[in-house]
């Protein structure tokens, strides 16, 4: 169902946030807003602010916000839908009852394009059993890899072709336009479409409902790169997906699950009769993959690649994974670089006695605050009870904080009194942070506890869009630099395109109905920091507007640079001159203006 965006504004105006959220739970006047104790967090000092002017709430504590709509859906765990529809009710608003052959539309485009994938995935298989092809069903049979293990993931090949896949989809009667719209090829810039995969092992990801919604694909040597998945689609949005979670849902019955990056290290381990496991696709955990295996586990254990990288991903997940109620542990694979390598070399037993004896969240994270020190000196020492005191005044439990401290003093030497004296400190110094500087605290903490730092660019992004707003004056000068197409953030992107929108036709900028352009509580909440974030001014604006809009465009173009070396290396391939110079020509253009900024 579509409600249409003028009965959603509707809606949102005639449902004041003060009264809706104080229907729920109690909040109290304070100065301009209200507040009132979180329902999204354990706490037991108001850190839940009502603000009735912007029509928004926000959250210092766990960065929880949005307006209306997104509180109803979050605190009564609704869809868009169905909040809009029951504060539609509760204000007798009127939902008109059109639109719905749009929706029909929608719904026959996923159907198509789930019956594409699945023919597609049979096509895969099929190639991986053609003995031409018995070079892709070694790769497998060397990893120790079975039929049986093959047909459960439905795994396949591509064959080493610039159209196989086009010719066999267009043969069956698919539209060239259909088969662009899942991903599997890509139009060429003269005409014509060519395949995404090629040469490559097929890994089919499934959904829990057992639809085929996209592909990776793995090489069989070393090129790069190793693998590629479907970009996203209507059906294929990888942050809500896990691969082999249609298997593991319907086995698991301890509720334990193991997160590992790879396909084949998914694969690997079901090989070896472990099976509760899925695999990231490839991407940073999200909230939704979060809250997704909450449903089928209480227990999660992280198993990425020992490498820098692996790590990164393994701290970014851990706050997600708690903050949705999951017990988090970590494995620590010896010797090895991925669960694949490990399992095969050391076997079953070895992985087992590795998941047994993970790590527990607090214990990884002190761990990890230790590294680079050297403990047989006495500075080294110091820095290392310095960094553990850190991260022991991120944990309430004082139970768990005086097990570390007394572990930690045996291991350094220091005695524990020091550590709870440096703790208190840390503690103490935070309050402060959090009196002084309200909201800015928050903007480390909405992705967990400190531990994920965000990218430059993304806060000069929400920080340009707050100074325009706040600064109507600004704008002019800042439009000529930076238009609303060159923020880089996807949400950015489209609030930037509607406050510029606003501005330019004099209209006020209203955060709550910017807010509403977005239907999920994740983006609300993001959204809302742009309006809540306490920008810190510089003397000099001027210079701090150039700042940000220099971090925003290198993000750019640096990622364009990325994308154009891909490309020129595919028309390398395809032998296409023209194109690759091309693409060559542009990218010199970007080395220019990146060494301008
Ligand atoms: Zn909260």
């Amino acid at each position: 169902m579509l409600i249409p965006e003028d009965v959603i504004e509707r809606v949102r105006e005639y449902n004041d946030i003060v009264d809706v959220i104080s229907e729920s739970i109690p909040l109290k006047k304070k100065g301009k807003n209200y507040v009132g104790l979180c329902p999204f967090h354990n706490e037991k000092t108001p850190s839940f602010m009502v603000n009735q002017d912007k029509q928004i709430y926000h959250c210092f504590g766990c960065g929880e916000g949005g307006n209306v709509i997104s509180f109803v859906m979050k605190y009564r765990n609704l869809g868009f839908v169905d909040a809009v529809i029951m504060l539609a009710e509760r204000a007798n608003v009127i939902i008109p009852d059109k639109s719905a052959n749009i929706d029909d539309s929608k719904i026959k485009l996923k159907k198509e394009l789930y019956n594409l994938n699945k023919e597609t995935a049979r096509y895969f298989y099929y190639n991986l059993h053609n003995k031409k092809n018995l070079n892709a069903l070694d790769y497998f049979r060397n990893r120790g890899i079975n039929s049986d293990i093959i047909n459960k993931f439905g795994l396949g090949f591509s064959l080493d072709s610039w159209d196989s896949l086009y010719k066999y989809l267009t043969s069956k009667g698919f539209k060239p336009e259909l088969i662009e719209k899942s991903g599997l090829i890509i139009k060429k810039e003269t005409s014509g479409y060519y395949d995404r995969f090629r040469n490559r092992v097929m890994f089919p990801v499934i959904d829990v409902r057992g639809r085929v919604i996209g592909f990776g694909g793995r090489v069989l040597d070393d090129s790069k790169p190793k693998y590629l998945n479907s970009p996203e689609t209507i059906i294929f949005n990888k942050g809500y997906n896990l691969y082999g979670l249609n298997i593991v849902s319907k086995i698991n019955t301890d509720r334990k699950i193991i997160i590992v990056e790879g396909y084949m290290d998914a694969i690997a381990l079901h090989q070896y009769g472990i099976s509760n496991v899925v695999a990231s696709l490839g991407t940073a955990l999200t909230i939704n993959q979060a809250k997704l295996l909450k449903r089928y586990c209480d227990e999660v254990y992280i198993c990425y690649d020992s490498d820098s990288a692996g790590r990164e991903a393994t701290l970014r997940g851990l706050d997600i994974l708690t903050n949705a109620g999951c017990d988090v542990k970590i494995v620590n694979l010896p010797r090895s670089k991925d669960p694949d390598e490990f399992i095969r070399s050391e076997g079953e037993e070895a992985f087992l006695k590795a998941v047994k004896k993970a790590m527990p969240l607090t214990e990884y994270v002190i761990r990890r605050s230790s590294e680079g020190y050297d403990l047989s000196t006495t500075e080294g020492k110091i820095g290392f009870i310095k960094s553990s005191a850190e991260a022991l005044a991120q944990i309430n439990d004082p139970i768990i904080v005086d097990a570390y401290a007394v572990k930690l003093s045996a291991e350094t030497g220091i005695s524990s009194s020091a550590l709870y004296e440096e703790i208190k400190r840390i503690k103490a110094n935070d309050d402060k942070q959090k009196y002084i500087s309200g909201n800015n605290r928050y903007n480390n903490r909405i992705d967990g506890q400190k531990l994920y730092l965000e990218p430059a660019y993304l806060k000069a992004e929400r920080s340009i869009l707050h100074v325009i707003w706040e600064n109507r004056e600004c704008f002019d000068a800042i439009e000529k630099k930076l238009s609303w197409e060159d923020f880089n953030d996807d949400i950015y992107r489209k609030v930037a395109n509607a406050i510029y929108k606003d501005i330019k036709q004099g209209k006020d900028v209203n955060p709550a109905s910017i807010i509403n352009m977005f239907d999920t509580t994740e983006a609300m909440a993001k959204v809302t920091q742009i309006f809540e974030t306490n920008v810190k001014y510089n003397a000099n604006l001027d210079e701090m507007i150039d700042d940000y809009i220099g971090l925003i465009n290198k993000h750019r173009l640096q990622s364009r640079k990325e994308q154009i070396t891909t490309q020129a290396r595919e028309c390398d391939e395809k032998g296409d001159i023209g194109a690759s110079a091309k693409l060559l020509n542009e990218l010199m253009e970007i080395e220019k203006k990146l060494r301008m900024i």
